[in-house]
């Protein structure tokens, strides 16, 4: 089922704008999820699809051919999946799963039928008759997917899944969700202000501010090429070198670098993983922190751009606070972002 929103917007009764109008096409089966920082309007946008939320006059909301726009919550046949799972506690899985099927007044024989092909899919047929009460964290978000699933809604919203869930679990259950959404092969809209979420679960990353969209792209297209200053940093930090464009050369702080051709007008970003600690490098810096993250270190050298430049160092020793060291950023590992480019 396709999901359009046209001019989609938002003003809550006391005037902020939550929403400006705005324009979103989500295809069948896609997986998209609204990225941004706490107060952006992700939360109002799935509020709106959902139909918890009135929009402004002049918004239209589209499931497939229907016009869903004056449509009530109950009427859209969507699925939701909230942080906090909202399960009944005392209830077995089973019956978690079947309530809404009963609400929904379906005889007895196809609840059961239903109820048995999600408990499949979510690996929740050990399970089904112990109480959510006794189930981990993993399993009641499994739990609380196989209910939003089993009434076949048209679309699934998903609102910050896995914020109430302690850091390791939630690496765990990311890919373990993106592949039950996948398993399902339903549209799907999810809500969250976590970047690695966002990147390791959506086909599509939707990334907000003040009330808009910034810009929308695959994982790998808002991170290679982000079109303004907000999303560059917004999604993997990319660092500003900043400094006086000479001809083709950036000449900043630490020393010079070469630009690519097209830079005239731009402002210079870097992501830390491009920045190399190498003996000849062409920049000069001073290490002023180094922060081990088992994997590699994050090494903080000042004196090269206005702010901080990070590089992560993998192998060897690092270096020490205190040390002089020199850096190499390949031209083609630049990110240009024309200067103007963020009202945001
Ligand atoms: P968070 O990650 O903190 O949940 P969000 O990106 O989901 O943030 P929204 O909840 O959509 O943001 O809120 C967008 C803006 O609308 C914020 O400025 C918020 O304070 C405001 N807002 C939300 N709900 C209401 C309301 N009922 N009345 C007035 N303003 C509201």
């Amino acid at each position: 089922m396709t999901l359009t929103l046209r001019s989609g917007s938002k003003t809550y009764p006391d005037g902020t704008v939550a929403l400006t109008p705005t324009d979103l096409h989500v295809e069948p089966g896609e997986i998209v999820s609204l990225l941004g920082p706490s107060g952006c309007g992700k939360t109002t946008l799935l509020r709106l699809v959902a139909g918890l939320e009135r929009p402004d006059a002049g918004s239209e909301i589209w499931f497939g051919e229907d016009n869903v726009t004056d449509l009530p919550v109950e009427k859209r046949k969507i699925g939701m999946v909230f942080q906090s799972y909202a399960l009944f506690p005392n209830m077995s899985v089973r019956k978690n799963i079947a309530y809404g099927l009963k609400m929904q007044k379906l005889p007895a024989d196809e609840i059961d039928r239903r109820v048995a092909e999600v408990l499949k899919l979510c690996q929740l047929e050990p399970y089904a008759d112990r109480s959510i009460a006794a189930l981990s964290g993993g399993q009641r978000q499994r739990v609380a997917l196989a209910r939003a699933f089993a009434p076949r809604p048209r679309i699934l919203l998903l609102d910050e899944p896995l914020s109430a869930l302690d850091a390791a679990l939630r690496d765990k259950l990311r890919d373990e969700l993106a592949g039950l959404l996948r398993t399902f092969g339903i549209t799907a809209i999810f809500v969250t202000h976590d970047q690695n979420e966002a990147m390791a679960i959506a086909d599509r990353v939707v990334v907000m501010s003040h009330g808009r969209i910034m810009q929308a792209g695959t994982p790998e297209e808002l991170y290679r090429n982000p079109k303004s200053r907000f999303v560059a940093t917004f999604v993997g930090h990319a660092m500003q070198i900043d400094g006086e464009i000479s001809g083709s050369r950036l000449v900043t702080q630490g020393g010079s670098l070469q630009l690519p051709d097209d830079a005239a007008g731009c402002s210079v970003f870097v992501r830390a993983e491009d920045v190399h600690i190498v003996g000849d490098g062409a920049l000069s810096g001073r290490v002023e922190s180094v922060t081990f993250l088992g994997t590699h270190y994050r090494v903080g050298i000042a004196g090269i751009a206005s702010e901080t430049i990070f590089a992560f160092h993998v192998g060897q020793p690092p270096p020490s606070v205190g040390d002089n060291v020199r850096i190499s950023i390949e031209t083609k590992a630049l990110l240009l972002l024309p200067e103007q480019a963020d009202a945001a």
